[in-house]
Protein backbone atom coordinates (compact mmCIF):
# COMPACT_ATOMS: atom_id res chain seq x y z
CA UNK A 1 0.00 0.00 0.00
CA UNK A 2 1.50 3.59 -0.91
CA UNK A 3 0.58 6.03 1.57
CA UNK A 4 1.96 9.57 1.81
CA UNK A 5 4.53 10.13 4.41
CA UNK A 6 2.17 12.27 7.06
CA UNK A 7 3.45 11.94 10.68
CA UNK A 8 0.75 9.45 11.12
CA UNK A 9 1.73 7.43 8.61
CA UNK A 10 5.26 7.54 9.96
CA UNK A 11 4.23 6.37 13.31
CA UNK A 12 2.62 3.70 11.47
CA UNK A 13 5.79 2.51 9.75
CA UNK A 14 7.81 3.15 13.08
CA UNK A 15 5.67 0.90 14.73
CA UNK A 16 5.77 -1.88 11.88
CA UNK A 17 9.46 -1.92 12.27
CA UNK A 18 9.78 -2.19 15.64
CA UNK A 19 7.41 -5.24 15.61
CA UNK A 20 9.63 -7.12 12.83
CA UNK A 21 8.22 -5.92 9.92
CA UNK A 22 9.07 -4.29 6.49
CA UNK A 23 8.51 -0.69 5.03
CA UNK A 24 9.63 0.82 2.17
CA UNK A 25 10.87 4.68 2.29
CA UNK A 26 12.26 7.47 0.41
CA UNK A 27 16.24 8.07 0.56
CA UNK A 28 18.00 10.76 -1.49
CA UNK A 29 19.46 8.13 -3.92
CA UNK A 30 16.70 5.27 -4.53
CA UNK A 31 13.82 3.93 -2.71
CA UNK A 32 15.01 1.30 0.47
CA UNK A 33 13.10 -1.64 1.70
CA UNK A 34 13.58 -1.00 5.39
CA UNK A 35 13.65 -3.80 8.36
CA UNK A 36 15.24 -3.59 12.22
CA UNK A 37 18.94 -4.02 11.55
CA UNK A 38 19.63 -5.66 14.82
CA UNK A 39 16.59 -8.49 14.00
CA UNK A 40 17.77 -11.47 11.96
CA UNK A 41 14.36 -12.49 11.77
CA UNK A 42 13.00 -9.09 10.26
CA UNK A 43 16.53 -8.82 8.07
CA UNK A 44 15.40 -12.54 6.37
CA UNK A 45 12.22 -10.72 5.29
CA UNK A 46 13.80 -8.54 3.30
CA UNK A 47 15.78 -10.88 1.10
CA UNK A 48 12.39 -13.07 0.74
CA UNK A 49 10.75 -10.18 -0.40
CA UNK A 50 13.50 -8.75 -2.31
CA UNK A 51 14.10 -12.55 -3.87
CA UNK A 52 18.36 -11.74 -2.92
CA UNK A 53 20.81 -13.95 -2.51
CA UNK A 54 22.23 -14.19 0.99
CA UNK A 55 25.39 -13.34 -0.25
CA UNK A 56 24.94 -9.60 -0.73
CA UNK A 57 25.60 -7.47 2.34
CA UNK A 58 22.75 -4.63 3.25
CA UNK A 59 23.28 -1.06 3.81
CA UNK A 60 22.41 -0.02 7.60
CA UNK A 61 20.77 3.31 7.60
CA UNK A 62 21.39 5.62 11.13
CA UNK A 63 20.20 9.19 12.11
CA UNK A 64 23.90 10.34 13.30
CA UNK A 65 27.39 9.30 14.10
CA UNK A 66 26.73 8.03 16.96
CA UNK A 67 23.86 5.74 15.83
CA UNK A 68 26.83 4.64 13.40
CA UNK A 69 29.16 3.88 16.13
CA UNK A 70 27.12 1.86 17.97
CA UNK A 71 26.82 -0.61 14.91
CA UNK A 72 30.51 -1.04 14.07
CA UNK A 73 33.52 -2.09 16.72
CA UNK A 74 36.06 0.90 15.68
CA UNK A 75 36.05 4.36 14.45
CA UNK A 76 38.83 5.88 12.71
CA UNK A 77 39.76 8.83 12.18
CA UNK A 78 38.93 9.22 8.75
CA UNK A 79 35.72 8.06 9.39
CA UNK A 80 34.83 10.69 11.57
CA UNK A 81 36.67 13.17 8.94
CA UNK A 82 34.67 11.72 5.77
CA UNK A 83 30.78 11.89 7.77
CA UNK A 84 31.75 15.56 8.94
CA UNK A 85 31.93 16.30 5.10
CA UNK A 86 29.51 14.06 3.55
CA UNK A 87 26.86 12.72 5.99
CA UNK A 88 23.69 13.23 5.72
CA UNK A 89 24.44 12.25 2.29
CA UNK A 90 25.13 9.98 -0.47
CA UNK A 91 28.44 7.75 1.30
CA UNK A 92 28.48 4.59 2.74
CA UNK A 93 30.97 3.67 5.39
CA UNK A 94 31.93 0.06 5.58
CA UNK A 95 34.06 -0.30 8.58
CA UNK A 96 34.61 -3.54 11.34
CA UNK A 97 30.94 -4.48 12.57
CA UNK A 98 29.81 -4.79 16.38
CA UNK A 99 28.55 -8.26 17.49
CA UNK A 100 25.30 -6.27 17.87
CA UNK A 101 24.92 -6.71 13.77
CA UNK A 102 23.36 -9.97 12.77
CA UNK A 103 25.50 -12.28 9.92
CA UNK A 104 22.61 -11.87 7.93
CA UNK A 105 22.97 -8.11 7.55
CA UNK A 106 26.41 -8.61 6.44
CA UNK A 107 26.54 -11.32 4.90
CA UNK A 108 28.99 -13.14 6.90
CA UNK A 109 31.26 -10.36 6.47
CA UNK A 110 33.08 -8.98 9.82
CA UNK A 111 32.45 -5.12 8.58
CA UNK A 112 28.92 -3.25 8.17
CA UNK A 113 27.82 -0.81 5.49
CA UNK A 114 26.58 2.25 7.70
CA UNK A 115 24.88 5.79 6.39
CA UNK A 116 23.24 8.77 7.45
CA UNK A 117 20.80 9.13 4.18
CA UNK A 118 19.77 13.05 3.81
CA UNK A 119 15.99 12.38 3.59
CA UNK A 120 13.83 13.63 6.55
CA UNK A 121 11.53 10.96 5.88
CA UNK A 122 14.30 8.30 6.38
CA UNK A 123 15.76 9.69 9.42
CA UNK A 124 12.63 10.53 10.58
CA UNK A 125 11.19 6.43 10.33
CA UNK A 126 14.98 5.74 11.96
CA UNK A 127 14.13 8.14 14.78
CA UNK A 128 10.77 6.87 15.71
CA UNK A 129 11.80 3.14 15.36
CA UNK A 130 14.79 4.12 17.61
CA UNK A 131 16.66 1.10 15.81
CA UNK A 132 19.11 1.07 13.03
CA UNK A 133 17.19 0.45 9.62
CA UNK A 134 18.77 -2.25 6.91
CA UNK A 135 17.66 -1.44 4.10
CA UNK A 136 18.63 -2.78 -0.03
CA UNK A 137 16.99 -0.85 -3.04
CA UNK A 138 12.77 -1.87 -2.93
CA UNK A 139 13.24 -3.94 -5.90
CA UNK A 140 13.15 -7.65 -6.91
CA UNK A 141 16.84 -8.71 -7.11
CA UNK A 142 18.78 -7.87 -10.24
CA UNK A 143 15.99 -5.10 -11.20
CA UNK A 144 16.09 -1.53 -11.95
CA UNK A 145 16.03 0.52 -8.07
CA UNK A 146 13.20 2.41 -7.46
CA UNK A 147 13.16 6.08 -7.91
CA UNK A 148 9.36 6.71 -6.95
CA UNK A 149 6.77 5.01 -5.10
CA UNK A 150 5.21 3.59 -7.76
CA UNK A 151 8.36 1.85 -8.85
CA UNK A 152 8.36 0.23 -5.38
CA UNK A 153 4.53 -0.87 -6.02
CA UNK A 154 5.54 -2.53 -9.22
CA UNK A 155 7.81 -4.32 -8.19
CA UNK A 156 7.09 -5.39 -4.65
CA UNK A 157 3.46 -5.17 -4.58
CA UNK A 158 2.28 -6.79 -1.58
CA UNK A 159 5.43 -8.28 -0.22
CA UNK A 160 5.97 -4.56 1.53
CA UNK A 161 3.14 -3.81 4.34
CA UNK A 162 3.76 0.07 3.65
CA UNK A 163 5.09 2.01 1.25
CA UNK A 164 6.04 5.92 2.37
CA UNK A 165 5.59 8.31 -0.36
CA UNK A 166 8.30 10.88 -0.18
CA UNK A 167 8.03 11.95 -4.28
CA UNK A 168 10.86 11.10 -6.75
CA UNK A 169 14.46 10.61 -5.14
CA UNK A 170 16.89 13.64 -5.57
CA UNK A 171 20.03 12.17 -6.45
CA UNK A 172 19.01 9.03 -8.38
CA UNK A 173 21.49 6.37 -7.99
CA UNK A 174 22.18 4.49 -4.60
CA UNK A 175 25.32 5.72 -2.73
CA UNK A 176 29.03 5.71 -2.98
CA UNK A 177 30.66 2.91 -1.31
CA UNK A 178 33.47 2.92 0.74
CA UNK A 179 35.97 0.23 2.94
CA UNK A 180 38.22 2.11 5.48
CA UNK A 181 41.33 -0.36 5.37
CA UNK A 182 44.05 -0.19 7.65
CA UNK A 183 46.26 -0.09 4.49
CA UNK A 184 43.90 2.84 3.27
CA UNK A 185 40.20 3.67 1.94
CA UNK A 186 39.21 2.27 -1.34
CA UNK A 187 35.92 2.55 -3.37
CA UNK A 188 34.10 -0.41 -3.59
CA UNK A 189 31.05 0.85 -5.77
CA UNK A 190 31.38 4.33 -7.32
CA UNK A 191 28.55 7.04 -6.74
CA UNK A 192 27.69 11.02 -6.99
CA UNK A 193 30.16 11.43 -4.34
CA UNK A 194 33.61 11.40 -6.46
CA UNK A 195 36.67 10.00 -5.70
CA UNK A 196 38.53 13.32 -6.43
CA UNK A 197 35.72 15.02 -3.49
CA UNK A 198 37.06 11.62 -1.00
CA UNK A 199 40.56 12.75 -1.95
CA UNK A 200 39.95 15.67 -0.86
CA UNK A 201 38.43 15.40 2.07
CA UNK A 202 40.69 13.01 3.47
CA UNK A 203 43.28 14.85 2.04
CA UNK A 204 45.34 10.81 0.63
CA UNK A 205 45.28 9.23 -2.27
CA UNK A 206 42.57 6.20 -2.90
CA UNK A 207 42.23 2.77 -4.44
CA UNK A 208 39.53 1.90 -6.44
CA UNK A 209 38.75 -1.76 -6.65
CA UNK A 210 35.54 -3.72 -7.98
CA UNK A 211 32.94 -4.33 -5.34
CA UNK A 212 34.07 -7.65 -3.89
CA UNK A 213 30.92 -8.52 -2.58
CA UNK A 214 29.03 -8.80 -5.91
CA UNK A 215 31.91 -10.57 -7.40
CA UNK A 216 31.34 -13.13 -4.90
CA UNK A 217 27.35 -13.20 -5.68
CA UNK A 218 27.86 -13.31 -8.62
CA UNK A 219 29.68 -16.63 -8.19
CA UNK A 220 26.85 -18.11 -6.04
CA UNK A 221 24.06 -17.29 -8.08
CA UNK A 222 25.50 -17.75 -11.99
CA UNK A 223 24.17 -15.25 -14.88
CA UNK A 224 22.11 -13.17 -11.78
CA UNK A 225 25.11 -10.82 -11.87
CA UNK A 226 24.49 -9.93 -15.82
CA UNK A 227 21.36 -8.25 -14.99
CA UNK A 228 22.25 -6.49 -12.20
CA UNK A 229 20.41 -2.61 -12.22
CA UNK A 230 19.17 -3.96 -15.52
CA UNK A 231 15.95 -2.94 -17.26
CA UNK A 232 14.31 -6.15 -19.12
CA UNK A 233 14.90 -4.61 -22.78
CA UNK A 234 18.39 -4.88 -23.67
CA UNK A 235 20.19 -1.70 -23.31
CA UNK A 236 22.75 -0.18 -25.64
CA UNK A 237 25.09 2.45 -24.58
CA UNK A 238 26.45 4.07 -27.65
CA UNK A 239 29.87 5.41 -28.05
CA UNK A 240 30.64 8.12 -30.54
CA UNK A 241 30.20 6.68 -34.15
CA UNK A 242 28.97 3.52 -32.80
CA UNK A 243 25.27 2.35 -35.28
CA UNK A 244 21.83 2.24 -33.46
CA UNK A 245 20.70 -1.85 -32.82
CA UNK A 246 17.94 -2.49 -35.66
CA UNK A 247 14.54 -3.09 -34.72
CA UNK A 248 12.41 -0.94 -32.50
CA UNK A 249 13.53 1.10 -30.15
CA UNK A 250 14.35 4.65 -28.85
CA UNK A 251 17.59 6.21 -27.85
CA UNK A 252 16.51 7.97 -24.63
CA UNK A 253 17.08 11.97 -23.95
CA UNK A 254 19.14 11.98 -21.29
CA UNK A 255 20.10 15.85 -19.76
CA UNK A 256 24.04 16.90 -19.79
CA UNK A 257 24.02 17.82 -16.30
CA UNK A 258 25.30 14.55 -14.57
CA UNK A 259 23.37 15.30 -11.58
CA UNK A 260 19.90 15.74 -13.44
CA UNK A 261 21.11 12.67 -15.15
CA UNK A 262 21.28 10.53 -12.93
CA UNK A 263 17.86 11.99 -10.90
CA UNK A 264 16.39 11.02 -13.92
CA UNK A 265 18.11 7.85 -15.92
CA UNK A 266 16.31 5.22 -13.67
CA UNK A 267 12.41 6.56 -13.89
CA UNK A 268 13.49 6.86 -17.90
CA UNK A 269 14.83 3.30 -17.83
CA UNK A 270 11.48 2.34 -16.15
CA UNK A 271 9.29 4.01 -18.06
CA UNK A 272 11.09 2.92 -21.77
CA UNK A 273 10.60 -1.05 -20.13
CA UNK A 274 6.94 -0.66 -20.07
CA UNK A 275 6.58 0.29 -23.72
CA UNK A 276 7.35 -3.01 -25.61
CA UNK A 277 10.45 -1.68 -27.58
CA UNK A 278 12.90 -4.71 -28.80
CA UNK A 279 15.96 -1.86 -27.40
CA UNK A 280 16.61 0.84 -25.19
CA UNK A 281 20.08 2.89 -25.96
CA UNK A 282 21.69 5.80 -24.39
CA UNK A 283 24.34 7.80 -25.92
CA UNK A 284 27.56 7.20 -23.58
CA UNK A 285 28.46 9.66 -21.05
CA UNK A 286 31.58 11.74 -20.38
CA UNK A 287 34.63 9.41 -19.47
CA UNK A 288 35.95 11.46 -16.13
CA UNK A 289 35.66 10.67 -12.66
CA UNK A 290 32.70 12.49 -12.16
CA UNK A 291 30.68 10.47 -14.64
CA UNK A 292 32.01 6.90 -12.94
CA UNK A 293 29.04 6.55 -10.63
CA UNK A 294 26.46 6.80 -14.15
CA UNK A 295 28.86 4.86 -16.06
CA UNK A 296 29.04 2.10 -13.56
CA UNK A 297 25.31 1.95 -13.63
CA UNK A 298 25.11 2.32 -17.48
CA UNK A 299 27.77 -0.55 -17.53
CA UNK A 300 25.94 -3.44 -15.73
CA UNK A 301 22.57 -2.27 -17.02
CA UNK A 302 23.46 -2.75 -20.39
CA UNK A 303 25.60 -6.05 -19.70
CA UNK A 304 23.06 -8.81 -21.80
CA UNK A 305 23.36 -11.88 -24.05
CA UNK A 306 22.55 -10.85 -27.49
P1 LIG B 1 21.98 -1.82 -2.27
O1 LIG B 1 21.52 -1.48 -0.90
O2 LIG B 1 21.04 -2.70 -3.03
O3 LIG B 1 22.35 -0.58 -3.02
O4 LIG B 1 23.33 -2.66 -2.11
C1 LIG B 1 24.21 -2.47 -1.03
C2 LIG B 1 25.61 -2.23 -1.53
O5 LIG B 1 26.50 -1.96 -0.44
C3 LIG B 1 26.15 -3.45 -2.25
O6 LIG B 1 26.84 -3.04 -3.39
C4 LIG B 1 27.04 -4.08 -1.22
O7 LIG B 1 28.02 -4.84 -1.83
C5 LIG B 1 27.59 -2.87 -0.45
N1 LIG B 1 27.91 -3.25 0.94
C6 LIG B 1 27.09 -3.25 2.00
N2 LIG B 1 27.73 -3.72 3.11
C7 LIG B 1 28.97 -4.04 2.73
C8 LIG B 1 30.10 -4.59 3.39
N3 LIG B 1 30.08 -4.94 4.68
N4 LIG B 1 31.22 -4.77 2.67
C9 LIG B 1 31.26 -4.42 1.36
N5 LIG B 1 30.23 -3.91 0.67
C10 LIG B 1 29.10 -3.71 1.34
MG1 LIG C 1 19.97 -2.81 -5.22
Amino acid sequence: MIVPASSDALHRAAHIIRHGGLVAFPTETVYGLGANALDAEAVRRIYDAKQRPFASPLIVHVTDTEMARSVTAEWPAVADRLAKRFWPGPLTLVIKKSEVVPDLVTAGLGTVGVRVPANPIATELIRQSGVPIAAPSANLFGQISPTTAEHVWAGLGDRVAMILDGGATKVGIESTVVALRNDGPVVLRPGMISQSELEEATHVRWEQELNVPEIRDADESPGQQARHYAPRTPLYVLEAGMARPNGRGRVLAMPRDRKKFAASLYAELHKADSEGLEWIAIEAPPDTGEWAGIADRLRRASKHEN
